[in-house]
Protein backbone atom coordinates (compact mmCIF):
# COMPACT_ATOMS: atom_id res chain seq x y z
CA UNK A 1 0.00 0.00 0.00
CA UNK A 2 0.80 3.71 -0.88
CA UNK A 3 0.34 6.44 1.28
CA UNK A 4 -0.66 10.13 -0.42
CA UNK A 5 -1.04 13.49 1.41
CA UNK A 6 -2.62 16.33 0.38
CA UNK A 7 0.00 19.14 -0.12
CA UNK A 8 -2.71 21.72 0.46
CA UNK A 9 -4.72 20.47 3.19
CA UNK A 10 -2.49 17.58 5.00
CA UNK A 11 -5.14 14.56 4.63
CA UNK A 12 -3.60 11.54 3.93
CA UNK A 13 -4.75 8.54 2.40
CA UNK A 14 -3.67 5.22 1.97
CA UNK A 15 -4.61 3.70 -1.82
CA UNK A 16 -2.92 1.37 -4.38
CA UNK A 17 -3.40 3.60 -6.78
CA UNK A 18 -3.57 7.32 -7.75
CA UNK A 19 -6.42 8.59 -5.39
CA UNK A 20 -9.32 10.76 -6.64
CA UNK A 21 -8.61 14.43 -6.40
CA UNK A 22 -11.68 16.20 -5.33
CA UNK A 23 -13.26 17.29 -2.24
CA UNK A 24 -9.86 19.27 -0.56
CA UNK A 25 -11.19 21.60 1.76
CA UNK A 26 -8.22 23.93 1.17
CA UNK A 27 -8.19 24.23 -2.64
CA UNK A 28 -11.23 22.17 -4.26
CA UNK A 29 -9.18 19.58 -5.55
CA UNK A 30 -6.52 17.94 -3.86
CA UNK A 31 -2.85 17.70 -4.81
CA UNK A 32 -1.74 14.12 -3.94
CA UNK A 33 1.68 13.37 -2.92
CA UNK A 34 3.18 10.19 -2.24
CA UNK A 35 4.83 9.65 0.69
CA UNK A 36 6.27 6.01 0.88
CA UNK A 37 5.32 2.86 -1.21
CA UNK A 38 5.41 0.28 1.54
CA UNK A 39 3.43 1.83 4.32
CA UNK A 40 -0.34 2.50 6.09
CA UNK A 41 -2.14 4.65 7.65
CA UNK A 42 -2.80 2.53 10.50
CA UNK A 43 -0.84 0.51 12.60
CA UNK A 44 0.27 -3.00 11.48
CA UNK A 45 2.94 -5.66 12.55
CA UNK A 46 6.62 -5.17 11.08
CA UNK A 47 5.40 -1.59 10.15
CA UNK A 48 7.40 1.52 12.01
CA UNK A 49 5.38 4.79 13.16
CA UNK A 50 6.73 7.51 11.62
CA UNK A 51 5.87 11.27 13.01
CA UNK A 52 6.91 14.61 10.90
CA UNK A 53 7.79 16.74 13.95
CA UNK A 54 6.43 20.04 11.78
CA UNK A 55 3.28 19.12 10.92
CA UNK A 56 2.17 16.05 12.70
CA UNK A 57 1.98 13.21 10.05
CA UNK A 58 2.18 10.23 10.93
CA UNK A 59 2.50 6.72 8.61
CA UNK A 60 3.19 3.59 9.44
CA UNK A 61 5.88 2.30 7.27
CA UNK A 62 9.00 0.24 6.40
CA UNK A 63 11.26 2.43 5.66
CA UNK A 64 11.65 6.21 6.56
CA UNK A 65 8.77 8.04 3.85
CA UNK A 66 10.21 10.20 1.55
CA UNK A 67 7.50 12.71 0.65
CA UNK A 68 9.38 15.83 0.03
CA UNK A 69 6.94 18.87 0.66
CA UNK A 70 5.24 19.66 4.10
CA UNK A 71 2.35 20.94 4.77
CA UNK A 72 3.57 22.69 7.23
CA UNK A 73 6.56 24.27 4.76
CA UNK A 74 9.58 22.78 3.62
CA UNK A 75 10.51 19.64 3.46
CA UNK A 76 9.74 16.97 5.94
CA UNK A 77 11.41 16.30 9.56
CA UNK A 78 10.30 12.76 9.97
CA UNK A 79 11.37 10.95 13.56
CA UNK A 80 10.76 6.81 13.88
CA UNK A 81 9.09 6.60 17.10
CA UNK A 82 9.79 3.18 17.87
ZN1 LIG B 1 -6.51 18.52 0.02
ZN1 LIG C 1 5.48 17.67 8.01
Amino acid sequence: MKVYQCKYCGVTLQSEGFPLSGGCPKNGTHAWLELCSDCLTVPKEDYSPYQCSKCGTLVYSRHIPYGAICPAGGIYSWNRLI
